[in-house]
């Protein structure tokens, strides 16, 4: 267990995570990906994206806009129902989520309730402001959307999209028309989502700007249900697979009160983060009422035509719908451990080698002896394969603790010997263990344990 102080510190010391605007004091809910964050996030996303484009023939990708046509968030509801509800103090003028608030307080999940409810819970508890204690005042309802204005002069007013899926709706059409796809079928994507959060909190977790992977799958209604299933199963699976310990991951089915109005079943992926269990993906069956919507605003057919039956019908939705960042930093979270190596601490990730930033680095036993020419002619070998790294800054030991911290698989040390006999001694980085391996069975040696 680490607190989150702690780890937000590590985060920016290796180089994962800055705060935004820090210069210039932070900017809450905003977050910088550093060099070698922007490396696990990537691979994450390839893992994502291969497991669900590439290993299926019947899902393609697409990449929408973040800013769209005003009438889109009319018609999916977000202008009118993406509200949380804002309790102020009366004594020190700080907002909060009512919700949250009851749940810190009491345990008590309250989505889907109104305001007066909440209000009502807030006194019955006596819920004061988790800051100074002051009174609080009644909430009041906040749209979560960021809005923008379009075109120079009045323009305009149109929003960031607060989630990536609307785009797939508003692409349904053009994929039918353009591709071969036929029922079932899947349109996938990953991309940015903003949402103006009352209290951003808890790092990464929850955040202003962040990122999503949303898969929507177009199935009849008959066969809804067995595609729910389907996709729930395979997405508990990508986790196993990505390397995060499956003890740590539930499923958490919403109640018929904590269901949207439109959805017919919805489950929450959680994982144990060490502030508690929490969200981190939901798999939906929104029914047919997106394209539905988008149809009644529209005016255009969103309609499939099944050529079996002859029928026209629209089609139902089973969504994946994941958070980038709050997957990154469960990953995080999960391979990051502390041991004690002949008394002395030792921080390593033991990342999914598939998440690894990079799979080898290469070190110069010492830095004379023709030895950092060597090293560099190895690491390019390398890192024409794999993502490597190259370091002649310090002690062998250091530089071992360095890659530990930062999850690097193996490390490759080049001393004298190598000159003589084009061995090297090769480091795995959870077991600590070395061996002397020739030079041209490195790759294939990283290549074994990438796939093994
Ligand atoms: P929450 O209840 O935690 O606000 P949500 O149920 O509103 O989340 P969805 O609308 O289902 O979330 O979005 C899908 C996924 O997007 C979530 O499972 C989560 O991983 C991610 N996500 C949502 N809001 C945020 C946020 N503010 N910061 C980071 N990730 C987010």
């Amino acid at each position: 267990m680490m607190d989150i102080e702690s780890f937000v510190s590590f985060c920016k010391r290796r180089g994962f995570v800055y705060q935004n605007s820090e210069i210039y004091g932070g900017f809450a809910g905003f977050y910088d990906y550093g060099p070698i964050g922007v490396e696990i996030l990537r691979n994450i996303k390839n893992e994502w994206w291969n497991s669900i484009i590439h290993q299926n023939e019947e899902i393609v990708g697409i990449e929408g806009t973040l800013i769209t046509h005003p009438k889109v968030w009319k018609a999916s509801g977000h202008t009118d129902e993406f509200i949380d509800y804002i309790s102020e103090c009366k004594k020190c003028g700080q907002s909060f989520r009512a919700d949250h608030l009851i749940l810190d307080k009491t345990g008590k999940k309250v989505e889907g309730m109104k305001s007066s409810d909440l209000n009502g819970l807030i006194k019955k508890e006596n819920i004061k402001c988790p800051t100074c204690k002051g009174e609080l005042k009644n909430s009041v309802e906040f749209n979560l959307m960021f809005k923008t204005q379009i075109g120079p002069g009045k323009g305009e007013t149109s929003y960031l999209r607060p989630e990536t899926a609307q785009l797939i709706y508003l692409n349904f059409k053009n994929i039918l028309d353009t591709t071969r796809l036929k029922i079932p079928f899947g349109i996938a994507q990953i991309g940015k989502a903003f949402r103006n959060e009352i209290s951003p909190r808890n790092f990464l977790f929850r955040m202003r700007e962040f990122q999503q992977m949303e898969m929507q799958y177009f199935v009849s209604e008959k066969d809804a249900d067995k595609y729910f299933e389907k996709w729930k199963k395979s997405r508990l699976k990508w986790y196993k697979e990505i390397g995060i310990n499956n003890k740590k991951i539930r499923t958490v089915e919403h109640t018929k009160k904590e269901l949207a109005h439109y959805a017919k079943k919805a489950i929450d992926i959680e994982y144990k983060f060490d502030f508690g269990w929490k969200e981190i993906e939901g798999v939906h069956n929104r029914g047919d009422w997106d394209l539905k919507q988008h149809q009644k605003f529209s005016n255009q057919k969103l309609d499939y035509f099944d050529e079996k039956t002859k029928k026209r019908y629209i089609p139902w939705i089973i969504e994946t719908s994941a958070g980038l960042d709050r997957i990154f930093l469960a990953v995080l979270m999960d391979s990051y451990k502390e041991e004690t190596v002949k008394g002395r601490k030792r921080i390593v990730l033991k990342l999914h080698p598939k998440i690894a930033p990079y799979k080898a680095a290469v070190f110069p036993l010492v830095k004379k002896d023709r030895l950092p020419k060597k090293a560099k002619e190895i690491y390019k070998k390398i890192k024409e394969c794999f993502p490597a790294f190259y370091d002649e800054k310090g002690s062998i030991g250091k530089m071992y603790r360095r890659m530990d911290e930062i999850g690097t698989c193996y490390c490759v040390t080049v001393d004298h010997q190598t000159l003589e006999d084009n061995t090297v001694t090769i480091r795995e980085r959870d077991t600590m263990k070395q061996k002397r391996i020739d030079v041209e069975n490195i790759t294939k040696e990283i290549y074994k344990n990438l796939y093994s």
